[in-house]
């Protein structure tokens, strides 16, 4: 399965640049006796045109960061550059303007609307957004995820990776800089997990997407170009282009 021109962007492919970078972030949750450490000085690059997966044990900083590095929330001390710009002090406005156009969500979960057609839910953003979106642009996008011919369905129409298609579709829309995808195959059987798998592969190496991907599974992990590793709020490793194997014996390792 190939990603059409339909979603394309030269802009990234092929750069070095970081699609977003941490510098010394800390987050903290709560005061007092409750407060907790969710971040104790992160440092990671995130290299553009490429697919990085996050691991770690439950409880080790992993959704904050993502949440952090998407400018979902905000940071306590250091500093997050996205897509080139400082986020750290920036102002809600434009975290949300940026939410709207540099950055795209998959969840596990899909969220897609139940009421609302599979090109309706993709379109969606970009008309929250207030931009006009032709529908040749949307059925290109679900023609980039395979789902050219179930246009009109609706999610309870859809199984469940192609649910996940459509929320990669409707991710993609706005030509994000950064995807971030919070456990896309958490939900999924294995072979509706290999496919979406092989879709997130197919979009960094055709249009150069760079993809930031929590996950705790280290099948989905080995499909990413490198992964990084969380143990307490801190960066303990980071294994290139490791097998599934690698990233298993890792992991146990920090939840021993
Ligand atoms: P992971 O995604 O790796 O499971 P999280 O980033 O969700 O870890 O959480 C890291 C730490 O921060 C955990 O100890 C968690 O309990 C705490 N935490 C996360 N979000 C909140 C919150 N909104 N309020 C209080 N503590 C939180």
């Amino acid at each position: 399965m190939t990603v059409t021109g339909g979603i394309g962007r030269s802009w990234a492919a092929g750069t070095s640049r970081a699609a977003v970078e941490l510098r010394e972030v800390t987050r903290e949750y709560g005061a007092g006796d409750g407060r907790v450490l969710a971040l104790r000085g992160v440092s990671v690059g995130f290299p553009a045109a490429s697919w990085t997966a996050v691991m770690g044990p439950s409880g080790s900083g992993k959704s904050t960061l993502l949440h952090c590095a998407a400018g979902l929330e905000k940071v306590n001390g250091g500093q997050v550059l996205l897509a080139g710009q400082d986020i750290t002090r920036a102002p809600d406005s434009v975290l949300t303007a940026m939410r709207r156009r540099t950055v795209g969500f998959v969840f596990q979960s899909f969220n897609l609307i139940g009421s609302l057609t599979a090109e309706q839910n993709v379109a969606l953003p970009l008309k929250l957004a207030g931009v006009k979106v032709s529908g040749e642009e949307v059925r290109a996008v679900l023609a980039g995820v395979g789902l050219e011919d179930r246009l009109r369905h609706r999610p309870r129409e859809l199984s469940g990776g192609q649910q996940q298609r459509v929320a990669i579709a409707r991710a993609m829309i706005t030509r994000p800089a950064v995807l971030f995808a919070d456990e896309p195959t958490g939900a999924l059987d294995s072979t509706s997990a290999r496919t979406v798998l092989r879709l997130l592969r197919g979009m960094v190496g055709s249009v150069g997407q760079s993809i930031i991907m929590v996950t705790h599974d280290p099948v989905a992990a080995a499909h990413a170009d490198a992964v990084v590793f969380l143990s307490d709020g801190r960066i303990v490793d980071r294994l290139t282009r490791p097998s599934a194997r690698e990233v298993a014996e890792r992991l146990a390792r920090l939840e021993g």
